[in-house]
């Protein structure tokens, strides 16, 4: 899989390729990334990138022509690449997005930045608009990063142990149990003692209900939607 990044500032994005996870799977050769700067693209005199807006409004908006033109080069070497623009005023982007995602062969991710983009252009080459979160952020570089993170892992040799994919959080809606690793006891706290005991059908049964405690607690939107696999519990 290869994710291009259009992005002003690609050393905001380049090092976290450079350790852990995301390391290995580029070295491997089961990601691949690449860099494209829209002001390598510009035709006025003092590369500029951004101007004001049209009928008023404050703080400067990505031009459409620089864009225009990185996109179009990215699309004339591969006419598949899909487009994805983070912006605040979008869906959600969500784990079954990373999952979906995670079979295409070509992403690019472009990251506005000031007060955003020209919409023409986000019209004209957006197959899909995703927001992180209820939040704005000062430009599209870490949105970028987070998709990216997110739909890697879901790629086959990226995880170690893909197996892991399987029992984590968002799974048929749940969030997950409560984990834990040694020592037994820490600060005086006990892990649950059931844990210690061997019995992976009852700790199967207890996560499950571990994990619906979690999920009515904390997300009642997710635990609206669960299906309980036969149990009765409560809406
Ligand atoms: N004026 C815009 C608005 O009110 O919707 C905010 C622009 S923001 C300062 C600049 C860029 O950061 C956006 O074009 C987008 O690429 C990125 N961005 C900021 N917050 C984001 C979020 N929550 N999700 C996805 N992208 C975001």
């Amino acid at each position: 899989m290869k994710f291009t990044f259009v992005t002003l500032f690609p050393n905001l994005i380049e090092p976290y390729f450079k350790d852990s996870i995301l390391k290995i799977a580029t070295q491997k050769g089961v990601i691949e990334i690449d860099f494209v700067n829209p002001r390598d693209f510009t035709k006025n005199r003092h590369n500029r990138v951004d101007d004001t807006l049209i009928g008023g409004g404050a703080g400067m908006l990505m031009m459409p022509q620089p864009l225009d033109d990185a996109i179009k080069y990215i699309k004339k070497q591969d006419p598949k690449a899909y487009i994805i623009f983070p912006t605040p005023s979008a869906k959600l982007f969500k784990q079954k997005d990373a999952k979906r995602l995670s079979k295409k062969e070509h992403i690019v991710f472009v990251s506005g930045r000031y007060e955003g983009i020209d919409e023409r252009v986000i019209e004209i080459y957006a197959n899909e608009v995703f927001s992180i979160g209820d939040y704005i952020l000062t430009g599209g570089e870490l949105p970028s990063l987070v998709m990216c993170d997110a739909i890697s892992r879901n790629i086959p040799k990226v995880l170690g142990n893909s197996s892991s994919l399987e029992v984590e959080s968002y799974e048929d809606h749940l969030l997950e149990a409560p984990s834990f690793t040694k020592p037994n006891i820490f600060e005086k706290n006990s892990v649950i003692k059931e844990f210690l005991k061997g019995n992976h059908a009852k700790i199967a049964t207890l996560k499950y209900d571990l994990s619906l405690l979690k999920t009515k607690y904390h997300r009642t939107d997710l635990y609206r939607k669960l299906k309980t696999k036969g149990k009765d519990y409560e809406k």
